[in-house]
């Protein structure tokens, strides 16, 4: 199944070229103060999954008329892997990868959907794309075992974690408004390929940047689910970026970036450059 968030937050499932909507499963979508709906189909989706309408004219509208939002619009965090591909770890010159360093949070206020423009935030700063598969959580994890990890997993999605580079912290250098990402749509663990095998491409401008298979990773999924579950609880819809190939490089105003994942789907994005002026910090890593 295709999952997606729609039109400012409704919620729904893919049909061919129609989005079904799904708002009188998850009870309507006047909840004031709580969570998407998303994440309310995802808390019951085992259950919910059995009772999908199917297509019709007056539930489902063209997905070419829809407005896609990131799957999951909050999740509670999005956690990230730093070097965890051997080859992006060649080509940083890094002598340590994700078994030194763990993981990093990324701000949920940097998400932006498929066909949203990234803003590029200084005039002196590189920025690169890392096109990743992203795991989003199904099942409250903690302290899971690799064994049981997938369980906890709902489905999969592309990410672009929007990256710049320099000495500080991974927190604020991808966590700017619009550096990641998310979309188009969340394929549920049953209809995308195993995560250990999920081919992946990106592209910049028409280059050809990105070219690998999660079968590459240094930790896969499953020990990424099962290690963060050790550190934090994962709650339902919280995003996990894998980690990117090698292959990174600059952003420029007006490029268009793409990520293809196999099995799950192509999500673009534009990149914009409205007159930023120099960035406050990291004169000394210039
Ligand atoms: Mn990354």
């Amino acid at each position: 199944m295709r999952l997606v968030t729609f039109d400012d937050g409704r919620v729904g499932y893919l049909a061919e070229d129609r989005v079904v909507d799904l708002g009188d499963l998850v009870g309507g979508y006047s909840h004031p103060g709580t969570i998407s709906a998303m994440r309310r189909l995802l808390t019951d989706w085992g259950a919910l999954r059995e009772q999908l309408p199917t297509a019709t004219a007056a539930n489902s509208v063209a997905l070419s008329s829809v407005r896609l939002g990131p799957p999951v619009p909050d999740p509670t965090k999005i956690v990230a892997a730093p070097v965890n591909y051997r080859d992006h770890k060649s080509e940083m010159k890094m002598s340590v990868d994700i078994s030194d360093l763990a993981v990093f949070l990324k701000a949920p206020s940097s998400l932006i959907a498929h066909g949203g423009t990234v803003r590029l935030p200084y005039s002196d700063r590189r920025v690169d794309q890392e096109g990743e598969l992203a795991a989003v959580i199904g099942r409250r994890a903690r302290n899971v075992a690799v064994a049981d990890a997938l369980d906890h997993v709902a489905g999969y999605t592309g990410l672009l974690d929007i990256t710049m580079r320099g000495g500080e912290d991974r927190s604020t250098r991808k966590s700017f408004d619009t550096f990641t990402p998310l979309g188009p749509w969340l394929v549920t663990s049953d209809e995308a390929a195993a995560p250990d095998d999920i081919d992946l491409d990106c592209t910049v401008a028409g280059e050809h940047r990105q070219s690998s298979n999660t079968k590459n990773l240094i930790w896969g999924v499953a020990e990424l689910v099962a290690y963060i579950s050790t550190v934090m609880t994962l709650e339902v819809g919280d995003v996990i970026a894998t980690g990117t190939p090698s292959g990174v490089g600059p952003l420029a105003d007006g490029d268009e970036v793409s990520v293809t994942l196999s099995s799950i789907g192509t999500l673009s994005v534009t990149v914009t450059s409205d007159n930023p002026g120099p960035s406050p910090t990291g004169t000394r890593n210039r």
